[in-house]
């Protein structure tokens, strides 16, 4: 039987691989679009033409362009308030305690945004929604991998710059192929001194060696997606061995065709190996998902018990970076509502 979806609802939630642009939904769309010469009726259309295709992707390029579209309507620091804030209250409504998500700051240093202002207006937002949701969240700045190793160094400045200000960690996404790990060494190892965690998204449109580049060169302690980690068992005893998580998505996975099926996501063969997983939502907006249903279809896929998905939101919570207080204080939760 699977779980009740009560069972679900309730569960103290930690979500850890998370994009702010790609969480924009229909409503959010249309109230930064009002009052923008023509963009609303562009909006419907482009809403409509989402909800025709089921959220589905023919190919990542075709993914890259939604996205691209989305983050064209941030335009100003305000813009990006808005969207910190129906994302908040999105998660409190999952019931999500803990969410660390993934501001592109390379993408507003490639529009020509001020970082800072656009920055400083996110992190307002966040704290009062924060006293006033109940939950917490942190941030982290990515960089994108096809712009290069200078770029990737520009982003980290301004990571560094807002570390004691709700800024854990430095990350890498984009096109593994046109921005393989071998470029980023130095960044990475500048981050590390600078006191910031690390992660890169890594092993999800390419293969497994991209994952182990991640771990061995650019000693990341996250691995977003990691999928190709499935197919060789070197790998993933290489993620088990040196405790680097995995940030699955499977939803994601499915959306953009990297699996055929949501049910065709390798969690119980990573599982059986060892490795460490996590369930995510990615870019839920644009994938049609939430954290909360990512949970439910892995429940329903894979016969999870109450045990194992309340094992994946503790792994979560091990997995964040988060001081040790705050960490015990989510487990307690957990586990509280896994007994009761
Ligand atoms: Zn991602």
């Amino acid at each position: 039987m699977p779980l009740p979806k009560e069972f679900i609802g309730k569960l103290p939630k930690v979500e850890l691989h998370l994009h702010l642009e790609g969480s924009l939904r229909p409503n959010t769309l249309r109230e930064l679009s009002r009052g923008r010469g023509g963009m609303e009726s562009k909006i419907e259309q482009w809403i409509l033409e989402r909800e025709k295709q089921g959220y589905r992707y023919s190919t990542f390029t075709e993914f890259i362009e939604a996205f691209k579209f989305v983050v064209l309507l941030l335009e100003t620091p305000e813009d990006y308030a808005l969207a910190t804030v129906r994302l908040m209250e999105w998660l409190a409504e999952q019931n999500v305690k803990y969410a660390e998500i993934t501001l592109a700051a390379g993408v507003v240093l490639w529009k020509r945004q001020p970082l800072d202002q656009v920055y400083e207006a996110v992190r307002k937002t966040s704290l009062e929604a924060e006293a006033r949701l109940g939950m917490r969240v942190n941030w982290i700045f990515d960089a994108v991998r096809q712009f290069g190793a200078e770029h990737a160094h520009a982003v980290l400045r301004w990571a560094s710059r807002y570390r004691s200000e709700g800024v854990v960690a430095f990350g890498l996404g984009g096109d593994e192929e046109r921005g393989p790990g071998s470029l980023f060494a130095d960044v990475y190892r500048e981050a590390r001194d600078c006191g910031l965690h690390t992660l890169a998204h890594a092993g999800e449109t390419t293969g497994p060696e991209s994952v182990r580049e991640a771990v061995e060169l650019l000693k990341v302690e996250r691995v977003g997606h990691g999928l190709a980690a499935a197919r060789d068992p070197e790998v993933m005893g290489l993620l088990r061995e040196r405790g680097v998580p995995l940030e699955g998505c499977p939803g994601s996975n499915a959306s953009i065709g990297l699996i055929p099926e949501f049910r065709d996501y390798p969690l119980p063969a990573l599982l059986d190996a060892g490795v460490t997983m996590t369930l995510n939502s990615d870019d839920p907006a644009l994938f049609g998902t939430s954290l909360e249903q990512e949970f439910t279809r892995a429940a329903a896929e894979f016969s999870l018990s109450a045990p194992q998905a309340a094992g994946l939101c503790e792994n979560a919570v091990r997995a964040a970076f988060l001081p040790e207080h705050e960490k015990e204080l989510l487990l307690t939760q957990i586990q509280q509502a896994a007994v009761g």
